[in-house]
């Protein structure tokens, strides 16, 4: 993808790019006030919901093209730039008409790819930036089909947002970070930025800290993050947000690592790690070699490919080894899993050959 920087003028490029500000506009006091205290914090992006997409019905569902006012007061009185959340051809028209300056498609929107292509074509002819939040399920695809839907109506002022993913089971977070999926975007789409979201991400404001430092020591270009005057007030996402005074407390913590491409030392140290996984593949090669000629054996004697006993051993044994060998047992039984699930792919296709 050919992108263009979507640092607008006055931006700075260092790392943390910080997006802050409730997550819905309520009253026309509450959006100044809170931007006023951002702007005093140096914060240059304000971020409010205008339209809000609730999971059910009955909670507060955004202010409409009212608040859009509101929001060019605070561009007028603070020069904050200022995104919003888009999910239909009327939202990005009321947008552009109100002279916003980002717009981010939510991560409801996200999964809907006729949502998608509404607002890409929307937005025909207009190269203002769009973020693109993660979709509810974790699904990689579906987050780059949406991105390239934008960018093949030529906006070229692209970002991700990780916002964490739905799980029905119970976890410490409201949407799980799965680290992985953007970190295998980071791979696909290497000169696109992401932001994290750690307030919709952890749900409570106690962990938008660690999640914000792990963000940066994966080398996230920015942050968005809920502020609110008065949080446990809030409309929507009160125990997520925080005071844009905790705003300024929590991004001083930071640490902000550098990526460093090549010392010599570390480039010494990688040679390493390439040997090693060339190892692993011609182990791993070899196993599958002997797990055919069993495939063969067992399609002459009759023999099930699975036998779960054998199975089961495996799993014990080598999640055993590896915790003598200081590694998590999980980890060793996960590789274990995927090894097994190959080996019985391979075994199939050799018994119905
Ligand atoms: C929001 O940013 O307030 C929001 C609704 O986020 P998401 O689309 O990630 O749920
Ligand atoms: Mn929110």
């Amino acid at each position: 993808m050919e992108l263009e920087s979507i640092l607008l003028p006055g931006i700075c490029p260092e790392r943390p790019i910080v997006i802050s500000g409730p997550c819905s506009a309520e009253t026309e006091e509450q959006v100044i006030k809170t931007a006023k205290e951002l702007a005093d914090k140096n914060i240059k992006i304000f971020r409010a919901g205008i339209w809000k997409p609730r999971t059910k019905p009955g909670g507060f569902e955004g202010i409409g093209v009212e608040g859009l006012q509101w929001l060019k007061r605070v561009k007028k009185e603070t020069g904050m730039y200022i995104a919003i959340e888009v999910a239909t051809a009327q939202h990005v028209y009321e947008a552009l008409k109100a002279d916003i300056d980002i717009l981010w498609i939510g991560a409801r929107t996200t999964a809907n790819p006729f949502a998608v292509q509404e607002i890409a074509d929307a937005l025909k002819g207009v190269n203002i930036p769009v973020f693109i939040k993660n979709p509810v399920n974790p699904d990689l695809e579906l987050w780059i089909g949406a991105i390239e839907r934008i960018y093949n109506v030529g906006i070229t002022k692209l970002a991700a947002i990780h916002r964490g993913f739905s799980s029905f089971d119970k976890s410490i977070y409201r949407n799980l970070p799965n680290w992985h999926i953007p970190i295998e975007l980071r791979r696909r789409i290497p000169n696109l930025p992401i932001f994290n979201d750690p307030s919709h991400i952890g749900g409570k404001r106690e962990l938008i800290a660690s999640i914000s430092q792990q963000a940066m020591d994966l080398n996230f270009d920015g942050l968005i993050i809920e502020s609110h005057c008065c949080p446990d007030e809030a409309w929507s996402d009160a125990k997520q947000q925080v005071t844009p005074q905790v705003l300024e407390y929590i991004l001083s913590l930071l640490v902000i690592r550098d990526e460093i491409q090549s010392t010599e030392n570390l480039s010494v140290l990688r040679k390493q790690i390439d040997d090693c996984d060339n190892d692993l593949i011609q182990i791993l090669s070899k196993r599958m070699r002997v797990c055919r000629e069993i495939g063969i054996y067992k399609k002459e004697h009759n023999i099930t490919v699975l036998q779960s006993g054998r199975y089961n051993e495996i799993l014990e044994k080598r999640a055993e080894q590896g915790e003598v060998c200081n590694m998590d047992s999980d980890f060793i039984k996960n590789i274990f899993q995927a090894i097994h699930e190959e080996s019985v792919r391979q075994q199939i296709e050799i018994i119905n050959k």
